[in-house]
């Protein structure tokens, strides 16, 4: 928390000006001497709880309205967050990517011309994934809150971003906040399947209304253990989705008299391989400051191998053994490949003459899939066996930094938030919108700024998705201070 600059031009004063004390955000005098008898370390931001009530209800709206993608409807929720702004005195526009699917966009200015490399922006997707609602014990498009819960589908993934987002972007406009870089807020559609909607098609249309040097996006965790905040990750880079369809060629015909060329085993045979297979480790000074972070709050077993990863006797080993007992420290290790779609044959009795299958690689930034895919070609060695790089590839982005002041001030204000638990920089195994805004030059930031368990996130994209009403408020607490503290000038 930073303290007063008592630059007697611009200063802090105790009293917001929304309902003149009771707004999160401390509103300032512009001139004049500072108030005498006031606190050196009176901090920026008040209780946010009241806000945070508020932005409860906005979440559990959004969660009712069904954003499912496909077909997205982006539209409904875009006008819903249109509407909470307009209530604000804040002019937000609706950018339409196609028919049914809008992004939203609102602006708090700090000059009359603007400068897109201070800009802070606040991007969050309205869309979900589908949901299965059998599996579900409440309506997941409900809003029902249960236990200190809100459940439905977006409730972490990704709607609760966009509910801390808006009240964050709120508190600044009630509190009157002398800005010192523009704010922008932005909800954003399709970013689940990264189609026609998405943010790239939006930065093509509308780059001059989103263009900013900061960012903060989902991506990230605050991560719960034992009811305590363990660690925060702040996710710096994420890697790269990339498909490669595996088909096999042979010999169809009657099942009542099978050859050595049927494709169906020659397919199975080469999935089997793969997916048995490996790739070599390749660590990113990220997973490694990573591992360095986390192996002074791990146990001191897991500690240990942390601390050899590298090490040229014990990294080998290390690195097989921290693969082993957890799935996402493999895969933020090594580009990774899962078989997902298998398809042959058509009747019981007939051997088809080709069989597919589709693999989904996750490549590190930096690797490419021409590498993997001779690897791949070595490994299956068989010559009815082709391999295929299909052309739905992700986005491979630079990092961001973690030399950047926006950083740092991330870096500060969730260990003061969390009751100093380590920010270790992150490697997302899965995509965000943030790769997109990399390729812009924005120094994009990863941060889900709820504490949750892991049990709790893995229900994301699953069944029961659910987020603690607790958790949500501590979000909120959160984006707030940090954007407060980013863009307040004090
Ligand atoms: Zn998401």
């Amino acid at each position: 928390m930073l303290s007063w600059k008592r630059t007697g031009f611009s200063i802090l004063c105790a009293v917001a000006l929304c309902g003149w004390g009771q707004g999160p955000l401390r509103a300032q005098i512009r001139q004049g001497p500072p108030p005498m008898g006031l606190p050196d370390n009176q901090p920026l931001v008040g209780d946010t709880s009241a806000l945070a009530r508020e932005a409860q209800d906005w979440l559990v709206e959004l969660v009712k309205i069904n954003t499912t993608n496909p077909p997205g409807n982006e539209q409904a929720a875009a006008k819903y967050i249109a509407g909470v702004l307009t209530k604000e005195g804040i002019t937000p526009e609706l950018l339409d990517v196609t028919p049914g699917r809008s992004a939203v966009v609102a602006r708090l200015r700090s000059t009359a011309v603007p400068d897109p490399s201070r800009a802070l922006l606040l991007v969050a997707h309205m869309d979900v994934v589908g949901v299965d609602r059998n599996k579900w014990a409440v309506d997941p498009f409900g809003g029902v809150i249960k236990d200190g819960y809100l459940y439905g589908r977006g409730s972490i993934d990704d709607k609760s971003m966009v509910a801390a987002n808006l009240a964050a972007f709120i508190a600044l406009k009630r509190g009157n906040a002398h800005l010192n870089r523009d704010v922008i807020f932005l909800a954003t559609a399709d970013e689940e399947q990264f189609g026609e909607a998405s943010l790239k098609i939006l930065i093509a249309k509308y780059w001059d209304k989103l263009a900013a040097g900061y960012a903060i996006n989902e991506g990230g965790k605050v991560v719960m253990k034992n009811g305590k905040v363990q660690y925060v990750g702040l996710q710096l880079a994420e890697k790269v989705s990339m498909n490669i369809s595996v088909t096999a060629t042979g010999k169809g015909g009657h099942s009542s008299v099978p050859s050595k060329q049927n494709p169906v085993t020659h397919l199975a045979d080469a999935v089997g391989k793969i997916g048995d297979y490996s790739a070599p480790v390749h660590l990113t000074s990220i997973v490694r400051r990573y591992f360095e972070g986390l192996s002074a709050i791990e146990d001191d077993e897991t500690g240990k191998w942390m601390r050899v990863i590298d090490a040229p006797d014990r990294g080998e080993h290390a690195q097989r053994v921290l693969s082993d007992m957890n799935p996402m420290w493999n895969s933020m290790m090594r580009d990774t490949i899962a078989p997902t779609i298998l398809q042959a044959g058509v009747r019981a009795n007939v051997i088809p003459s080709e069989a597919k299958a589709v693999l989904n690689v996750r490549l590190l930034p930096g690797d490419t899939i021409t590498l993997l895919l001779s690897d791949l070609n070595k490994l299956v060695n068989d010559p009815s066996v082709k391999l295929d790089v299909m052309p739905d590839a992700g986005f491979a982005a630079p990092n961001s930094s973690m030399e950047s002041d926006f950083y740092t001030l991330l870096t500060k204000v969730c260990a003061k938030e969390f009751g100093g638990a380590p920010v270790l920089p992150f490697l997302s195994t899965g995509a965000t919108d943030s790769a997109q805004l990399r390729l812009h030059n924005v120094q994009a930031y990863g941060l889900r700024p709820f504490p949750i368990t892991e049990e709790d996130d893995a229900r994301v994209h699953g069944d029961d998705e659910r987020l603690s009403l607790t958790s949500f408020a501590k979000g909120v607490d959160l984006t707030v201070r940090i954007v407060a503290e980013f863009s307040i000038t004090h």
